[in-house]
């Protein structure tokens, strides 16, 4: 697959900016180019190009605080920003895929088929998608379907987060059209809405619906529930990046399980990995607090149940098995959930 790394625009800015030091962020898939950009950028600035191989898994991820006194300059590749203040500029490149239209108008016209007589369509992506969205939509009207594509909280028409589902919640819709690869934003869209979800996946080239993958990841979240039902003392925990510490959410949880008779204590650390909790050998469960996937999609790689915030709403019996629903970091303006 290939992306527009706009590389025209951020050379503009890094004049206008007069910027000495830059640092280049990447999400994984994406940092295969970073070689080749950082060469680009040297070869028509003065600036000093530098590239972060931290991780960088969203917009959550800008990390201006880190690299703060040691560049004037962050770009930040793969995702629509969030509205949270950076120390450092920052200037957000998408890197929209350069996929056509055609190279997956079979896809569709197999998922029609696939849709079958269901007549509206919401039609939903992720940001490397997103300019893909217009032709598609025209493409299923003019197969006599009526397309919905609203606009979430923070985000564009159509678009959805691995945190934030707000723009396919409450569509009069009935059945979702997914056009991204993975499982886990599909899944998000499912429980998020209840209806069924069709995802056309460029990268492995097919058509599936989520039915499947939700399943076996219901049965794994119920047997991580019942377990972590047993717990008395808790790790609450807090991620350090900007856009993932929710420090109001940690303490309220913390309340909520001294209620509840059970201990707890609050852990921050950068990135959520197995290797960094397992030391911690006083405590029987985690609740976390950043980025709502790490619970899910690394879920086989805990030892221990780490929960979701609304999963432990239901080991403490405040929320019903059939009100399951993802976590989700909501960014309004200046402002958390
Ligand atoms: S919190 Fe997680 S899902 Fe949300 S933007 Fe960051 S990495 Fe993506």
């Amino acid at each position: 697959m290939k992306y527009d790394f706009k590389l025209n625009k951020v050379i503009k800015k890094i004049k206008e900016k007069n910027a000495k030091n830059v640092v280049l962020q990447f999400p994984e898939g994406l940092r295969p180019k970073a070689i080749d950009i950082a060469k680009k950028i040297e070869s028509k600035t003065n600036v000093n190009v530098i590239i972060s191989a931290d991780s960088c898994y969203g917009a959550c991820d800008v990390a201006d605080k880190k690299y703060y006194g040691i560049v004037d300059l962050i770009v930040h590749y793969g995702h629509t920003p969030l509205p949270i203040k950076t120390k450092v500029p920052t200037i957000f490149v998408e890197a929209f895929s350069t996929l056509d239209f055609k190279d997956i108008k079979n896809l569709l016209k197999q998922a029609i088929d696939y849709i079958g007589k269901d007549k509206k369509i919401g039609l939903v992506s992720v940001a490397q998608h997103l300019p893909l969205l217009k032709k598609i939509k025209k493409y299923l009207e003019k197969k006599g379907k009526e397309v919905v594509m609203k606009k979430g909280i923070g985000t564009k028409p159509g678009q959805v987060l691995g945190c934030n589902f707000s723009s396919v919640k409450n569509l009069d819709v009935d059945t979702y059209l997914f056009i991204g690869g993975g499982n886990f934003h599909a899944l998000g869209i499912k429980l998020a809405t209840k209806k069924p979800v069709v995802i056309v996946d460029p990268y492995e080239g097919e058509v599936r619906n989520i039915e499947r993958f939700a399943k076996k990841i219901m049965k794994i979240r119920f047997a991580k529930i019942i377990k972590a039902q047993k717990a008395k003392t808790w790790g609450i925990l807090m991620s350090s990046k900007p856009g993932q510490l929710r420090q109001e959410l940690a303490l309220k949880l913390k309340n909520k399980l001294k209620a509840h008779g059970k201990k707890s204590f609050l852990i921050i650390l950068d990135n959520i990995v197995p290797e960094f909790l397992q030391s911690f050998t006083g405590i029987d469960a985690f609740v976390s607090t950043a980025c709502p996937r790490i619970a899910i999609d690394d879920s086989y790689l805990f030892k221990k149940p780490v929960l979701t915030p609304k999963e432990l709403e239901i080991v403490l019996g405040e929320r019903s098995w059939e009100e399951y629903e993802l976590d989700e970091i909501i960014w309004e303006e200046g402002n958390e959930n």
